[in-house]
């Protein structure tokens, strides 16, 4: 209930705890005592004490903000740049990268297409592109191809398709990991088109694949549907090229190699058992 305590009888500290959780204040509510005291040993006067008080709710605001966004944008797991080694992939444009990471293509509503073989980086960049939107307060929401052609069938099927539509074409960036391994039925291509192209020029998107382009048409199945869908896609777009070998193999093959237990061409059997997303030497 939020009825408002009577006021002769109940201690003020009661009342201001209450009026500061109605102006969603939870840091003022916690900090005003201790805050208190440091400006009385300080000296600092009314203003300064109560901007002091407003500093610590607008930090603890963003914090709770940037926490929400990551929450909401559903990332399988957490990577960032910081641990992007860029040396293991010279085919990767690390300027482009880093320019990326400040999110203006985002707010430009622009494309990004991430484009390799299977363990060069694809997943780790856009989860790390994810994770810098949400640090610059952008909404964003992460899936890979057949899952969010899964998520609209089933929106579909239950009538809820034209909500979940619209809830995709306002998200700031939405990423759609590994569009190549899974062909389309003909209706999820049409789908999963439909947003992308209510998507053109509202939000930015960021695609990554294991297919050149001259390869979508096999995943999408209609050569008209894929050149559409492309023209969309790439009229602004920034490519990430992501050429090379598999990260992971690359370094089971290092760590195989300095330890001396396998010849380098009996390395490769290895780099299947690297655990996804577990302690990688980057060394
Ligand atoms: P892809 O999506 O291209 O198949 P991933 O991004 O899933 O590849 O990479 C496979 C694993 O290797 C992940 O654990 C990822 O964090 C790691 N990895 C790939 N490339 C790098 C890199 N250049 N620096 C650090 N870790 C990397
Ligand atoms: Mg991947």
């Amino acid at each position: 209930m939020n009825a408002v305590p009577q006021v002769a009888t109940v201690p003020p500290q009661v009342l201001l705890a209450h009026h500061l959780k109605l102006l969603k204040l939870p840091t003022f509510v916690r900090e005003y005592e201790k805050v208190a005291l440091a400006c009385a040993q300080d000296q600092a006067d009314y203003p300064r004490y109560l901007l002091r008080l407003c500093e610590l709710e607008r930090i603890d605001r963003d914090r709770r903000n940037i926490e929400r966004r990551i929450r909401q944008a559903k990332f399988p797991q957490t990577k960032s740049l910081d641990t992007f080694d860029f040396k293991a992939i010279p085919s990767l444009n690390k300027p482009l990268v880093l320019e990326l990471a400040r999110c203006e293509w985002i707010e430009r509503r622009e494309n990004c297409l991430a484009l390799g073989p299977a363990g060069t980086g694809k997943t780790h960049t856009a989860l790390a592109l994810g994770l810098a939107a949400c640090q610059k307060n952008h909404t964003v929401y992460f899936t890979t191809a057949a899952a969010l052609v899964h998520e609209l069938m089933e929106a579909r099927d239950e009538r809820r398709l034209r909500a979940l539509q619209k809830q995709l074409a306002r998200v700031n960036l939405l990423i759609v990991d590994e569009l190549g391994y899974v062909p389309f039925t003909a209706v999820g291509a049409e789908l999963l088109f439909e947003v992308f192209s209510r998507r053109y020029e509202q939000g930015a998107t960021l695609v990554t694949s294991n297919l050149p382009f001259d390869e979508w048409t096999s995943v999408f199945g209609s050569e008209r549907l894929t050149g559409a869908l492309l023209d969309r896609l790439t009229h602004h777009v920034h490519i990430l090229e992501m050429n090379g070998e598999s990260y992971r193999l690359a370094t089971s093959k290092k760590r195989a190699r300095k330890s001396g237990a396998l010849a380098p061409a009996d390395a490769s059997n290895h780099g299947h058992s690297e655990p996804e997303g577990g302690a990688i030497e980057t060394s």
